[in-house]
């Protein structure tokens, strides 16, 4: 039997003034965490213990305590008559061991009225103790483990004999109760381990792994055709990234925390919530009749995340975007659901916040298309698989070749040349296009210089590089471009950053100190696609760039469309009122370039003057022109 004392507090008069160190295992965490551990093998050695105390001394009874952590709780096994089994730590409070101590580790009392408290006295009283014999369980570094007392419900002369047998019992019981402690204190070491591979430390959720062995679980048990369906939540926190950057990673926790314990409440036992890590969480939803169930689930975990909260003292609503996966019978691999839910989830998330979707089997072959380019494009980056070509700008007035833009391919093995629309989007969302693009701008720039080299003399010409909004945002722009740069002998005015509309609309704050920035170094800014974007003319009146490019969409009607016409001449004087250069892109006729010229439009490009080609194409090109108009030689 063992029994922790209730009442941890000592009574007043018997001051338990031990050296016991705070490590004892007998702490807060063994005894309130692993019961049924201690109540095994530990209460049963110090029954044991007991037993053989009673044995030995010709004691009624005896009980083995322990002294815990906070040298005021004990842990008590007792072997005794009926009469005081009801709290035998009890005994321990009267402050015997402090006196057995002071004695040297042993207390005989042949009287229980011997003892000087009023309170041990009342106590012994209480349990019919008449005599009694203290033996201290002392380790090896002096430090109290506890006590074993043996008592008679008489007076009694307990003889040096007994005494030194009690000692010795003592002793032995405490080499033997210290090993089955160490060993209960790693039992629930291990335990804890076992648990906190399986949880995430900040909310004490299941973490990913411990989630895909339940998942494996209950697809196992519906294969088995156990249970039904089952389905899978994939949630991310709305704008989490925002409260973390404003207010701070302890806010963001905090945010993080309630929100696992919001989602808690709104599973049923048997299900499963847990951390997949950030802000993503996931659910797993056991036996689901069908679709409709699960999405009313859904719901309510909406409702609880969006449930206004108070955290660090202010007030927060957020929203989750949730994607949702049904099991199908017969169902594929377990991560195949949670990657569909999390594919759902990122289509809830573009669709708008605080969405729920519903996985449709369609997104996956095109996420399947998506996957294999994106590790393509790896290999693609590590092997230089990317070539540039060039396509001719002009000067709209006489024709002259004044610039080129670089264009990316990607010569592929089995694809062969692909066109920047069908990979640059993926190394855009992947963050690939980063590395992509410094390639492309020093590449661009070393190629011009080699182009100068070969006719050893000045081209004059601009050369344009596309920047993609993930490359204008990187924090190191300024600094990647001015060393491009500075690679070579091109004056940086030669340079023209082409960006679109909708980067410079996706980056508002940062995009007039960047832009800013950038021209200092003496590069020039083009605003690319012109008119197809979000086209604020706040900006052409705040940034500083120096030329739009009309889209091509406008230029394509200009000779069959009266509007288009306008459109594209009021854009024009539009940016030569305030100073710009207009380069028309796509043009694709003499018509046209008629029209443009009497419309003033600066630069011209398109297929009609030139498709964009390899490098030693425009050389060639250039060489003809040099000898055609004699260049000045450098
Ligand atoms: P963009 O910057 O607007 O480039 C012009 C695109 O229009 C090029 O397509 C060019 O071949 C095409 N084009 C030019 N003249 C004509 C014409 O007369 N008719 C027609 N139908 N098309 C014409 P391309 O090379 O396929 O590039 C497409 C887009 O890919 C580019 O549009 C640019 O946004 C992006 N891109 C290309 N290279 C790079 C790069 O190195 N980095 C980044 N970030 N984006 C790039
Ligand atoms: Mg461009
Ligand atoms: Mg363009």
């Amino acid at each position: 039997m063992v029994k922790t004392s209730p009442d941890v507090a000592g009574p007043p008069d018997a001051p338990c003034h031990l050296t016991v160190p705070s490590d004892l295992p007998l702490s807060g965490h063994t005894d309130s965490r692993d019961p049924v551990l201690l109540a095994g093998t530990l209460a049963a050695s110090m029954e044991q213990l007991a037993r053989i105390a009673v044995a030995s001394t010709g004691a009624d009874g005896a009980v083995v305590a322990l002294l815990g952590a906070d040298r005021r709780t004990f842990q008590a096994g007792s072997i005794a008559p009926a009469w005081m089994s009801h709290d035998s730590g009890i005994l321990i409070r009267t402050g015997l061991i402090a006196a057995a101590i002071e004695q040297g580790g042993t207390l005989a009392m042949d009287s229980a009225s011997e003892v000087e408290s009023d309170h041990g006295r009342r106590v012994l009283r209480e349990l019919r103790v008449g005599s009694l014999l203290v033996s201290v369980m002392l380790r090896e570094d002096g430090t109290v483990l506890g006590a074993i007392v043996a008592v008679s419900t008489n007076p009694r002369t307990w003889s040096e004999e007994r005494v030194s047998v009690l000692r010795d019992i003592a002793s032995v019981g405490t080499a033997k109760i210290t090993l089955r402690l160490a060993l209960a204190e790693r039992e629930v070491r291990e335990q804890r381990l076992r648990h906190d591979s399986q949880h995430d430390a900040l909310t004490g959720l299941p973490n990913r792994a411990m989630f895909l062995k339940r998942l494996a679980d209950a697809s196992l048990r519906a294969r088995r055709g156990v249970d039904g369906l089952f389905a899978v939540l994939f949630l991310d926190v709305d704008d989490f990234k925002l409260v973390n950057d404003s207010m701070g990673h302890h806010v963001g926790d905090e945010v993080l925390v309630e929100v696992a314990r919001r989602l808690e409440t709104c599973i049923r036992g048997g299900d499963i919530v847990a951390r997949l890590g950030g802000d993503e969480f996931a659910i797993l939803l056991e036996r689901v009749a069908d679709a409709r169930e699960t999405a009313i689930v859904a719901e309510r975990v909406q409702e609880a995340v969006r449930a206004p909260m108070t955290i660090s003292g202010y007030d927060w609503t957020s929203t989750a975007s949730i994607g949702v996966a049904l099991s199908t019978p017969g169902s594929e691999a377990p991560e195949y659901l949670l990657r569909s839910a999390d594919m759902a989830m990122y289509r809830a998330k573009h669709q708008g916040r605080g969405r729920v979707e519903l996985y449709d089997r369609g997104q996956h072959a095109q996420a399947l298309t998506r996957l294999k380019t994106e590790t393509e494009l790896r290999r693609a980056i590590e092997r230089e698989e990317f070539e540039l070509h060039y396509q001719p700008i002009v000067s709209m007035g006489d024709g002259r070749l004044v610039g080129v833009e670089a264009l990316i391919r990607w010569r592929h093995a089995e694809r062969g040349l692909v066109a920047p629309n069908h990979f640059i989007p993926v190394a855009e969302e992947t963050g690939l296009i980063v590395q992509i693009g410094r390639w492309v701008l020093r590449r661009a720039i070393s190629e011009l210089g080699r182009w100068e080299r070969e006719l050893g003399a000045s081209t004059e010409l601009t050369m344009a590089v596309n920047l993609s909004a993930r490359e204008f945002a990187q924090i190191d722009l300024v600094k990647v471009v001015a060393d491009a740069l500075s690679g070579s002998d091109l004056a940086p005015s030669r340079l023209n950053l082409e960006i679109t509309e909708s980067t410079i609309f996706s980056q508002q704050n940062v995009a007039l100190d960047t832009v800013s920035e950038l021209k200092e170094l003496g590069v020039q800014i083009h605003i690319d696609d012109f008119g197809t974007g979000y086209s604020s003319l706040t900006y052409l009146q705040r940034l500083p760039v120096d030329a739009i490019k009309i889209d091509r969409s406008f230029v394509r009607a200009i000779e069959i469309e009266a509007r288009s016409r306008h459109v594209v001449q009021s854009l024009v004087s539009l940016a030569q009122g305030i100073g710009l250069d207009t380069i028309a892109e796509g043009v694709g006729s003499d018509g046209q370039v008629d029209l443009l010229r009497g419309m003033q439009c600066t630069f011209g490009q398109g297929f009609h003057f030139g498709k964009p080609v390899p490098g030693p194409e425009i050389l060639q090109s250039l060489v003809r022109r040099a000898d055609g108009v004699g260049m000045r030689r450098l």
